[in-house]
């Protein structure tokens, strides 16, 4: 997958000095002085954001210090069912992924676009300015890394740039963390998408948590994160403990909860529009949309406008919306997708298929959250198997009206 926004094209010129480190550098950080990361990182203006226990949950919220981490905590997931429990240590980042992605920070739920003002017989109109805070995600895993690389195709790579967006983005400082363990739900070694960060990271952490001994091996990514790594009090990595590091990782791949077979995807899911199991999933299916908000990699909006009283005001805002609801696909008089059936097909068919038609990428990465957070349990992994397992030959699959209903 492509990363084509890194930090350092994104950097602005100048904004890097000389360091003694070169991108790819290895050091090794004491679990103790995480918070000297924190604090190069305060000190260069950055907001801090990262993992934090709330309500029952792992979510991302703003962060001080790695007290705020959730040390000790790990998530137990499957279909339908997500909850906390105890660790055996005190890793600060030994848990999948929660309901949270970092979409919520880059492409938020809901943001105003523009306010008119009535001036007179005519209005005056304000766009909404780019936010320009400096913002560093704490805790991405490899899963999200994709899955930021896939939104920068749509919101960068397009026709149209997305000026909010760009702005979040240019002023994101990414510090990355290899995933320990895998959750219930996760597939990113199928999708591959993980669980080692390969790129698009200014600095990525391995926690090692032994015995004796808590401490993070920490590659630099870009060279903004090798200036940040040089002034952390480590020191060279040894031979143990890469080789620790690199297990911490093997062992997360070897524990995925999950498998896709890929293999031919996109033609399997255009040859099958028809398929029975449409019909199975549709029946369980409550078009609730929870899939797509929690997927890291859906991007689709609606727009509302809202006016004061008086009509001298008017906001227009942008707002995550679903290919789930009956009105995503409102056209003209009606929808286009009427049914469950058709918009559960839809949204897998988009994720698995014409999402490489249209970007060259999966839309997906393998990071198990509608699964986890499908109030019955569908499970796209389980999808594939049962169209895979029985496919239906081309000529055999009438796709109902025009527009796939059926
Ligand atoms: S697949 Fe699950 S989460 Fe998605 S809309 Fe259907 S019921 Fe809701
Ligand atoms: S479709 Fe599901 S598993 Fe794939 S990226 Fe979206 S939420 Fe994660």
């Amino acid at each position: 997958m492509n990363f084509p926004l890194n930090r350092a094209m994104m950097a602005p010129r100048g904004s890097v000095t000389e360091t003694a480190l070169k991108v790819g550098t290895l050091r090794m950080l004491e679990g103790a002085s995480l918070d000297r990361l924190f604090g190069a990182l305060s000190k260069r203006g950055y907001r801090l954001l990262g993992p934090a226990v709330r309500e029952g949950a792992i979510v991302f919220d703003e962060i001080n210090s790695a007290a705020d981490l959730p040390a000790g905590w790990t998530d137990e997931q499957e279909g339908g069912t997500y909850r906390l429990k105890k660790r055996s240590d005190d890793a600060l980042f030994g848990y999948a992924v929660g309901p949270h992605s970092w979409k919520k920070f880059l492409h938020p739920p809901a943001e105003r676009l523009w306010q008119a003002d009535r001036k007179g017989k005519t209005f005056e109109v304000t766009e909404e300015k780019p936010d320009t805070q400096k913002t560093a995600f704490i805790g991405v895993r490899s899963c999200d890394l994709h899955a930021i690389a896939i939104q920068d195709k749509v919101f960068l790579n397009g026709y149209y740039v997305d000026p909010l967006y760009k702005a979040r983005r240019e002023h994101a400082f990414i510090v990355a963390v290899n995933c320990g363990q895998a959750g219930g739900t996760c597939f990113c070694v199928s999708m591959g998408a993980g669980p080692k960060a390969a790129a698009g990271f200014d600095l990525a952490l391995t926690e090692v948590c032994e015995p004796e001994r808590h401490y993070f091996v920490v590659e630099a990514g870009t060279d903004l994160g090798a200036e940040i790594l040089a002034e952390l009090p480590g020191r060279e990595v040894e031979g143990r403990e890469k080789a620790a590091a690199e297990d911490t990782v093997a062992s997360a791949a070897q524990q995925m909860g999950r498998y896709m077979d890929t293999t031919n995807i996109k033609e399997l899911l255009y040859q099958n529009y028809a398929h029975p199991r449409w019909d199975t999933v549709a029946a369980r299916c409550l078009t609730c949309a929870n899939c797509t908000m929690v997927c890291p990699t859906c991007f689709c909006t609606t727009v509302e406008d809202v006016t004061d009283l008086q009509g001298e005001h008017a906001e227009r805002w942008q707002k995550w919306d679903s290919c789930f609801t009956k009105d995503f696909s409102y056209i003209h008089g009606g929808s286009i997708r009427a049914t469950s059936k058709a918009r559960y097909r839809q949204w897998m068919t988009h994720k698995l298929a014409t999402w490489f038609d249209q970007f060259g990428t999966s839309g997906c990465v393998g990071c198990g959250r509608c699964i986890t957070w499908c109030p019955v349990a569908i499970d796209i992994t389980e999808e594939v198997r049962a169209i895979r397992q029985a496919p239906q030959s081309p000529k055999s699959s009438p796709v109902g009206d025009k527009y796939g209903n059926s």
